[in-house]
Parts: structure tokens; C-alpha cells; sequence
């Protein structure tokens, strides 16, 4: 079976539109829905006809188009049986643990709890690919704002046990803030002083910093790596747990 095709684009002031696009059926999905214009834009772009929307979490900048998008094009929107009820238009309920059939490509869908209570990510382990919404971004994470710290942790966890040449997509550009921050608690980290440098390059030339790859992440996120022996010493934390470590750099982070 050929690969998905996939296309980034920008939506609202920093957010991603992805399409994916099986071409054997013709079936394609937006992931999330953040805005309509652009989404209808990519469409037109690439040719491709809307039937899916595969939902991350109920935010706003990632379901404010649902409802439109359904409407014209008659797509069926899926997302987390758990947070049904905030997911407008919602016609497939998924579980964690569980798969998603788009097309003959199987996500596996994982529980990402801790942005939201309900965020899931999609995996497309044949197609060495996941769809992270808010819980993993390029150099950072998700604000932790229903979930806990842990459970945000827990979602990274599973994220970090991905094949290290998995493809990450994410809602957002936000990686060279994400880079200021993560030199402030890595400083001596040299995958991540190169690629700071790489970032601001890319970005001065409009470029997107994502996708990402799990091993990058794992190089360079200091939301990762609280196991960091560097890190753990520049925080004083050297005989901390992980999740504590973790929740101390997630903290620093909401008031850098
Ligand atoms: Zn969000
Ligand atoms: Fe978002």
C-alpha cells in the first residue's frame, strides 16, 4: 500500500492544517480543523476531496471548522468516545488503545491526556507517523491546563517510546520560543545549541519547523529529557523522579 501523502499548511496565528490523503481511495483528512479558509485553500492546492476530520482535542483552534467543513463536504469527523461531548460534530468515537481504519491505514490511537483531559494522538505505525495535536511540539510541550502534571508526563512517555524515526506533526509554531526556553534549562546541550541556530534559520526564511522526529526530541526537548543528568544538575533536582523533574521544567516554562 502507497504511503499517505501529507500537506502542512498555516492556519489562524500559529496553528497547523495537515491533510492526509490516501490516493488508492481518494480519501482524505484534515487533521483537526482549525480554521476553514485555508483548509478549503490546501484542497484546492492539492486536488484532493475533504471526507475525514480526525479530531486531537476539543480546543477551538483545533475543531472551529468542524462543524462548516461538515456541513459542505459531508466529512466524518472522528475523535475520543472519552470527550465526546465537546467535540463538535463528532460521528466516530475512538478509544484508547484502540485503532482507527482511515483507508486501509490504521492509527493507533493513544491517550495524550494532560493539555486536555481527552487529547489523543494518532499513530500510523506502517506510515511512520504521528499527529501529536497540543502534547508534543517541535522543542516543547502542551500547556498542562485540565490534565496533571503527571498525566501529561504519562503522554509524553508513551510518545517517547515511538520508534525514534517516527514523523511528529503538531498544532503549532512555536519552536523558537520553545528553543529560548529549552537552552535555559539545557544550556550545555550541543544537539540543542545547533539546532537552535538551524530554527532561527528556517524561520527567517518562513520555513516550518514541523514536523519533528522522535529521536530529534529526544536530542534536543528538555520536556523529554528530565533523566538528563545535565539538566536534572542545572536544576538541582539530582536525586528527583522523572515526573518531578519534569513538572519543575513544565513549570519554569508557564513563566519564562
Ligand atoms: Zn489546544
Ligand atoms: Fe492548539
Amino acid at each position: 500500500m502507497a504511503k499517505l501523502e501529507i500537506h502542512q499548511f498555516e492556519c489562524l496565528s500559529d496553528n497547523y492544517g495537515v491533510l492526509i490523503h490516501d490516493s488508492a481511495s481518494g480519501a482524505t483528512a484534515s487533521i483537526d480543523a482549525p480554521e476553514q479558509t485555508p483548509i478549503e485553500t490546501a484542497l484546492a492546492e492539492t486536488g484532493w476531496q475533504l471526507s475525514h476530520i480526525l479530531v486531537t482535542h476539543h480546543h477551538f483552534d483545533h475543531t472551529g471548522a468542524n462543524l462548516a467543513l461538515k456541513q459542505k463536504y459531508g466529512a466524518t469527523i472522528v475523535g475520543n468516545a472519552a470527550d465526546a461531548e465537546r467535540i463538535p460534530g463528532i460521528d466516530v468515537h475512538v478509544d484508547d488503545g484502540g485503532t482507527y481504519d482511515f483507508a486501509g491505514h490504521v492509527a493507533q490511537i493513544m491517550d495524550t491526556s494532560g493539555h486536555t483531559v481527552g487529547h489523543i494522538t494518532y499513530y500510523f505505525a506502517d506510515d511512520n507517523v504521528a499527529f501529536a495535536g497540543d502534547t508534543l511540539f517541535t522543542l516543547g510541550c502542551g500547556r498542562v491546563f485540565e490534565g496533571t502534571m503527571d498525566q501529561m508526563w504519562n503522554s509524553l512517555l508513551k510518545l517517547k517510546a515511538l520508534p525514534p524515526e517516527t514523523v511528529v506533526y503538531s498544532g503549532h509554531e512555536y519552536t523558537q520560543g520553545n528553543a529560548k526556553f529549552a537552552l535555559s534549562v539545557d544550556p550545555q546541550n550541543q544537539d540543542l545549541l545547533a539546532r537552535a541556530s538551524e530554527v532561527d534559520d528556517l524561520r527567517s526564511r518562513g520555513q516550518a519547523t514541523v514536523p519533528t522526529t522522535i529521536a530529534r526530541e529526544l536530542a534536543t526537548n528538555p520536556f523529554l529529557r528530565p533523566d538528563n543528568a545535565g539538566i536534572r544538575g542545572h536544576l538541582g533536582m539530582q536525586s528527583a523522579s522523572d515526573a518531578e523533574v519534569f513538572a519543575e521544567i513544565r513549570r519554569r516554562k508557564d513563566s519564562f
